[in-house]
């Protein structure tokens, strides 16, 4: 009989489509729903950035590109990682992808043999357990609120063994909102280099920053030779759906970043490059006028689920908070359900970022103040 290639076993799919799948049934029914189960900005695409595709189809930019992307954006994006991250980068240690996804995909290609073990804070963002699995690799949770109580090296070390290969590393974190501060970001650096670990670092909300600063842990002394980072326009620039992202990594990481292009999308649409180089030019004023927004949000929406008893901190940075929800009685799958069914409020179930998010629940606040006073409002009736 027809069987699935047994490398893709261990491969899940996002339990998200289920929440999606009910939220479309009730709105069948004709119920209002209130979502904050979503992962993307709230905002549209800034109009130069949609300009700049537009000149480009015009102008006919629309064939084959080099597969690791145009010269003018690897440039942009050297510039940009240098001056903002204080990432030591030259062109030659940037490539252009399909959104952060494709760099995650191809940094775990690269570094993951068979049976090698790779370190995740947890809760974590899910998919990184199927990129691990697709390697054959093994995926071993580090509790983040651990490592913060007892130190980053000691609760590193407690974890590590002989077949420890790697250190995946997102900073700001999805689904928590934690921000790993510079000293953080030093203490997990030095383990890595003790421990001669490769370090896959996902700053796909980098400029979504509230409280501290974003620090690159490839901008650490002696940490560019081992680090392979991942970045997007997604979050940054509300890109979602142009599928533009970037990695910076050194040999011999870049020759397995470019093979997994190759022989996989042999490159990023042409015109979608030419409004990533638009993007990159947006003055950085920018991002001060969406964070007072994010954080409008964040500030109503915490303060909201405080009040209703869901102990919630303020997430440092992403566009998430993730509250405590034991106070219902319910495990997380069915305290998303009940939120559901009787509020119609969605959310994601905090487990399905691993067993350390069990008891609370993932609301994106990237959303409207209305949406978010609406919802608030329905689970004080309604809980
Ligand atoms: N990394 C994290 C932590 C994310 O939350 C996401 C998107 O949700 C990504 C990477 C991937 O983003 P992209 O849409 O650019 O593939």
């Amino acid at each position: 009989a027809f069987h699935l290639a047994r490398r893709l076993d261990g491969v899940g799919f996002s339990d998200i489509v289920k929440i999606r799948n009910r939220i479309m049934e009730l709105r069948a029914q004709g119920a209002r729903v209130f979502q904050f189960e979503g992962g993307e900005p709230f905002l549209n695409t800034p109009e130069h950035i949609k300009e700049a595709m537009m000149r480009a189809l015009r102008e006919n930019k629309t064939r084959y590109a080099p597969s690791s992307g145009i010269p003018e954006l690897r440039a942009a994006i050297a510039e940009k990682v240098r001056t903002r991250n204080r990432i030591p980068a030259r062109e030659e240690d940037v490539i252009v992808l399909n959104g952060g996804m494709q760099g995650l995909f191809g940094a775990f290609q690269s570094v993951v043999d068979p049976g090698d073990e790779v370190l995740v804070f947890s809760p974590y963002w899910t998919p990184i357990k199927d990129l691990i699995a697709h390697c054959q690799g093994v995926t071993v949770l580090v509790p983040t609120a651990e490592a913060r109580r007892e130190g980053f090296a000691a609760t590193l070390a407690r974890y590590a063994s002989p077949r420890t290969r790697a250190i995946y590393y997102n900073t700001p974190q999805n689904p928590t909102g934690v921000v790993f501060t510079r000293a953080e970001a030093e203490e997990v650096a030095r383990f890595a280099t003790e421990r001669d670990l490769i370090v896959i670092a996902d700053e796909a909300y980098e400029d979504l920053v509230y409280d501290g600063e974003h620090v690159s842990i490839a901008s650490l002394d002696g940490m560019f030779e081992r680090t392979i980072t991942s970045f997007t326009l997604s979050k940054s620039y509300a890109m979602t759906g142009w599928r533009v992202g970037y990695a910076v990594a050194t040999e011999p990481w870049m020759t397995g970043l470019r093979k997994t292009t190759l022989y996989s999308t042999n490159g990023v649409s042409t015109p979608s490059q030419w409004a990533a180089v638009a993007a990159l030019a947006t003055p950085v004023s920018f991002f001060d006028e969406i964070r007072a927004e994010y954080r409008r949000r964040r500030d109503l929406l915490v303060a909201g689920l405080n009040e209703l008893g869901f102990h919630c901190e303020a997430p440092a940075g992403a566009f998430y908070a993730f509250p405590d929800v034991s106070r219902l009685g319910l495990d997380s799958r069915a305290a998303a359900d009940h939120l559901l069914e009787r509020a119609q409020v969605a959310t994601v179930p905090g487990v399905v970022f691993g067993e350390h998010g069990e008891g609370h629940l993932r609301f994106s606040f990237s959303t409207s103040i209305e949406t978010i006073e609406q919802g608030l409002d329905s689970l004080r009736r309604n809980l």
